[in-house]
């Protein structure tokens, strides 16, 4: 008999597990409450990987672990760098077409960034929602409420209309990561940690929870909000302040091609003094053929590469979630985590741009060689874990009021008391009712927790009163939940 996979989320993660399942004989069906809902929708510079004469996945592994400041697993990186041109040669020989040239994105060294114009995400995810209907994946609307775990193995999942599913091989979340819980965000709706919570609730660990990434250019236009993608820098767009001041050169000797950390701490501390800040797009040679998603989007608000587009920086990718190893087993037998739902330790304390639709891409497409193996789970021995009760009774913050609590005290610039004040508040709520909003408020108590605990400043987590980097914080924080 044909063995049915549940997926959960249809982004770029979960569209290729299902395709790469489904070849490979398994029954597929995705559960998503959004369809194209998710970061991979709207994601834009493209996939990172080593594929050219002067490059290899050894100089890619040593961007990754620069970037990511001390605290990436050597192995992921190893192992995600490795499989990177593997990834691009499969897709194109699933009828994929990438542009021909390859994108600089910041961190990067080389040129390694595979795209389709500067709409990579929505058209590989249409890509792969028609060939995955077309090899008869299953596609069903609904959500994700619950998991059912006994005896450290999954069970069986709950969603809002179709009850409880039982009897269930495997489950695999690729619901995305909660960077929306932010009040500045790059992201849609979907993201508020559903898998994360939930599956935490059920007895997963999640680790990295303090590390979130936010992106230095972001814009909105009579209430449209589009990221500026980073390649745009790459392709020589800059950022001034109202005064026409190249500022980034005085937080970082790249400038404008900083790590996106640097430079959105620089953005924030510029708006926060007062100034505007602005891209300058005028100096793009071939802007519209290169970038016709930006440039459609400025000519509906009446603007073109000409003028100055006004920019802030907002939280855009959250490095922690649910611990993994590289095959996406979680410390719960038959239960998958991929794309950022998952921490696989690649990123460490910093995403090197252009890693994260790669580290989807490869979970998914290997999922099915590693299905009837057996289970190894994820190694929980390079750091501190601490468990953590969930509260089933007080109040519930609506998901607004979350976004605009972590972006006052959980974003750029930290510091003890904010982020105690945050605990305070989160420590008050219902986190153990399955709701949106107690999902939303257990994502960021532990957000908040993991940022108070890590009393240095590395990476994306910058803490103003421990602004330099411990030797001694060289490592993780896992939570877990108390029994
Ligand atoms: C604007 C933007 C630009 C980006 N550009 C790049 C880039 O160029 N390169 C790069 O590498 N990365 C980029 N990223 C990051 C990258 O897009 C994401 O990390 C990646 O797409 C995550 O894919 P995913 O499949 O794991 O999750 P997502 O694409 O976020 O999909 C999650 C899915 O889960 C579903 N879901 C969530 N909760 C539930 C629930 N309870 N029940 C059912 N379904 C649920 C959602 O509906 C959604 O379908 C960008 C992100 C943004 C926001």
């Amino acid at each position: 008999m044909t063995r049915v996979i549940y997926i959960i989320g249809d982004g770029i993660a979960g569209l290729s597990a299902a395709i790469a399942l489904r070849m490979s004989g398994y029954g597929v069906t995705v559960i998503t409450k959004e369809s194209h809902g998710g970061s991979s929708y709207v994601s834009k510079g493209g996939i990172a990987a080593a594929t050219s004469i002067d490059d290899s996945p050894q100089l890619h592994a040593e961007d990754t672990l620069r970037v990511g400041d001390g605290l990436c697993d050597v192995e992921a990186v190893g192992y995600f760098t490795g499989k990177a041109p593997v990834v691009i040669e499969e897709l194109i020989k699933w009828g994929f077409e990438f542009d021909s040239d390859l994108r600089l994105e910041g961190g990067h060294l080389k040129r390694r960034v595979h795209h389709k114009t500067d709409e990579t995400g929505r058209v590989l995810t249409e890509f792969l929602l028609q060939r995955a209907v077309g090899l008869g994946v299953n596609i069903v609307n609904d959500e994700l409420l619950a998991l059912q775990v006994r005896d450290g193995e999954v069970r069986g999942f709950v969603t809002r209309n179709g009850g409880l599913i039982s009897n269930v091989d495997y489950v695999v979340l690729a619901t995305g990561g909660y960077a929306y819980l932010w009040q500045y965000t790059s992201n849609p709706p979907t993201n508020i940690g559903d898998g994360v919570a939930i599956a935490f609730r059920a007895g997963a660990v999640v680790s990295d929870m303090e590390f979130v990434q936010f992106h230095p250019t972001i814009t909105t236009l009579d209430g449209e909000t589009m990221l500026l993608t980073e390649t745009l820098r790459g392709e020589g767009a800059r950022i001034i302040n109202d005064d026409g001041e190249r500022f980034a050169f005085k937080y970082h000797e790249g400038g404008e091609l900083a790590p996106r950390d640097v430079l959105s701490r620089a953005i924030y501390m510029e708006l926060m003094r007062g100034h505007r800040v602005y891209m300058d797009l005028s100096g793009i040679e071939d802007f519209e053929d290169k970038f016709p998603g930006v440039n459609d989007f400025l000519r509906r608000h009446g603007l073109s590469k000409a003028d100055r587009v006004p920019i802030y920086p907002g939280a855009h990718f959250t490095i922690g979630g649910l611990r993994v190893n590289v095959r996406g087993e979680t410390n719960i037998r038959r239960l998958y985590a991929i794309g950022e739902v998952a921490d696989t330790g690649l990123h460490g304390a910093n995403r090197l741009a252009s890693n994260s639709l790669l580290e989807a891409l490869v979970m998914g497409m290997n999922l099915p060689r590693y299905l009837e193996e057996p289970w190894e789970g994820p190694r929980l021995d390079d750091g501190m874990l601490v468990q953590v009760g969930l509260r089933d009774q007080g109040s519930s913050l609506s998901i607004d009021e979350v976004r605009r609590i972590n972006w006052e005290h959980l974003s750029i610039l930290r510091s003890e008391d904010g982020l105690r004040k945050a605990l305070d508040l989160y420590g008050r709520l219902n986190t153990a009712a399955g709701t949106k909003e107690s999902n939303a408020a257990l994502v960021s108590y532990l957000t908040a927790y993991a940022a108070l605990l890590r009393n240095e400043s590395r990476g994306v987590h910058y803490r103003v009163d421990y602004p330099s980097k411990d030797n001694g914080w060289r490592r993780r924080i896992y939570f877990r939940v108390s029994q």
